[in-house]
């Protein structure tokens, strides 16, 4: 099954942005009003905005997500939210797997499946985020680690359910440096590849992440098998988010 038909550019706030921090998502709703046929968009605030940001993005077409969520639904996990509270807040979508949650926290693929699995459970549409380390890149091992997570992050239990994939070179995060298209279509084709044969029929997105910028976008959204964007440093401000948006249309 192809990609969907519209293009995903997702925001990743990370741990930045406090209320005043809402007024951005208010001029992203605003630079996007009456634009017909762009793309997708979703915005994933920190778990404190999250309720805030839904109401300031209703009556909108912005969706608004969690940045991780617990494998639990509740109880004794002090400091974590489930997905479930994440639901209630709101929200709609929940980035899971973030090569920062991997690194920070220690989550491997066993426990973003887990999370994945909880998504589901709670009503929350994930994107399960996968890439390589520079490392593993220099050592030619990037599709084995790419397949390795897909195989290891991406339960069955998603087949018939809505998700997307990002491929996220960890070396390409908050760094700038960005892989050549050649190198980005060969990733999202063993993707794809992966995608066809476990989920058959299934439209799911594969994004690509890391250092999208506007000056970027374009390139990156016409490679081939790139379905749209997740992009962090650049979608708080959104005088540098739409640009990007509006190269995925
Ligand atoms: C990200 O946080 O998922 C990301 C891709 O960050 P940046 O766009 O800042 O590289």
């Amino acid at each position: 099954m192809p990609a969907p038909p519209r293009k995903f550019v997702a925001g990743n706030w990370k741990m930045n942005g406090r209320k005043a921090a809402l007024a951005e998502l208010e001029a992203i709703i605003a630079g996007l009003s009456g634009e017909v046929n762009g793309p997708r968009v979703a915005v994933f605030p920190s778990a404190t905005l999250v309720a805030a940001a839904v109401e300031t993005a209703s009556g909108s077409a912005v969706e608004i997500g969690g940045q991780d969520c617990s494998a639990e639904t509740e109880g004794a996990h002090t400091g974590d939210v489930a997905a479930e509270q994440l639901a209630d807040a709101g929200a709609r979508l929940v980035i899971l797997g973030h090569s920062e949650r991997r690194t920070d926290h220690g989550e491997g693929d066993a426990a973003v499946r887990a999370k994945v699995l909880a998504a589901l459970r709670g009503g929350l549409e994930p994107i399960i985020c996968i890439g390589e380390t520079l490392e593993q890149r220099q050592g030619g091992l990037t599709l084995a680690v790419v397949e390795g997570q897909l195989n290891g992050s991406v339960p069955s239990e998603l087949a018939g359910r809505a998700f997307s994939i990002a491929y996220e070179p960890v070396w390409a995060i908050g760094t700038g440096l960005t892989p050549t298209v050649a190198e980005v279509e060969e990733v999202h084709a063993a993707i794809r590849r992966f995608l066809d044969a476990r989920f058959p029929g299934d439209a799911v997105a594969v994004l690509y992440g890391g250092s999208v910028k506007a000056s970027n976008a374009a390139e990156l959204m016409a490679a081939e098998g790139v379905d749209g964007a997740l992009v962090g440093g650049a979608s708080l401000k959104a005088d540098d988010f739409l640009p990007i948006v509006r190269a995925a249309a």
